[in-house]
């Protein structure tokens, strides 16, 4: 998958075009199955028009329904991602989308003591700043080493750890969600490591439902 630095505002955004590869692992875990026929059926309810299905109506009907802004109808569809290889930062946005289900690696169940980190494009490309970064989470390592070695708690250990921390989650939304997780994600004023995930994660999306999510390519 592809990735850029780190965007905060349109100005770095334009920097952002320059994206990099990364270890990130966006893995499809369940969809609903035959998701277009279901939407079809669930939202001919409205105007009881089951009279008008056949092999080819469902991508009519769902083009009506998504330009129209009938999008509850969506909500009948839904898909289950793990995103593995991302940092905290990421999780920390994804987790905002209140209307979506997660389950997230613990700290404080997990031991951090080998926490990997994800290093952003513009810092590993800037030899200085790489240096300021790795010092900092080599800081960190060893204070989470020496805070465990003192008896304290993972949980209140984890206070040291950066953002940078990669972490674990499983992400279930229905297609109504998903279309507007990456609506606002994936946009240029979005950051660089959920922009780079969400187009992953549409990808897939666009596989298994053309019609409902091909508008956002
Ligand atoms: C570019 C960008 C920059 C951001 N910067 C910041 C920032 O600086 N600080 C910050 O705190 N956050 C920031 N966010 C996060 C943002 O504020 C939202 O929390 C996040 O995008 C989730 O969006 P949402 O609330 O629309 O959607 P979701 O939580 O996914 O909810 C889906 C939809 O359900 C409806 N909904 C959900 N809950 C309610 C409710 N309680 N009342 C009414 N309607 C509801 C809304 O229509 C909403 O759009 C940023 C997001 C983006 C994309």
């Amino acid at each position: 998958m592809k990735n850029g630095p780190i965007e905060q505002n349109s100005e770095q955004n334009a920097v952002g075009e320059n994206i990099t590869p990364t270890s990130v692992k966006v893995e499809l875990l369940a969809i609903t199955p035959d998701a277009e026929r279901l939407i079809e059926k669930a939202g001919r309810t409205c105007y009881l028009s089951f009279d008008k299905m056949d092999d080819a109506s469902a991508k009519k009907f769902i083009k009506m329904i998504v330009k129209s802004g009938h999008h509850s109808v969506l909500e009948h569809a839904s898909a289950t991602f793990r995103i593995s290889g991302g940092s905290r930062s990421f999780t920390h946005q994804m987790v905002r989308h209140r209307l979506a289900s997660f389950s997230q690696q613990s700290q404080r169940y997990v031991k951090e003591n080998d926490f990997k980190v994800i290093v952003p494009p513009s810092i590993r490309e800037n030899s200085g700043a790489l240096e300021v970064f790795n010092d900092l989470i080599e800081h960190s390592r060893r204070a989470y080493e020496k805070l465990k070695g003192m008896d304290i708690r993972k949980e209140d250990a984890r206070f040291v750890l950066p953002n940078a921390v990669e972490s674990e989650i499983v992400v279930s939304a229905n297609f109504r969600e998903w279309r507007l997780i990456i609506s606002l994600r994936r946009e240029k004023k979005a950051q660089w490591e959920i922009r780079a995930i969400c187009e992953e994660i549409l990808k897939e999306l666009v596989a298994h439902a053309p019609t409902v999510f091909e508008d956002l390519l």
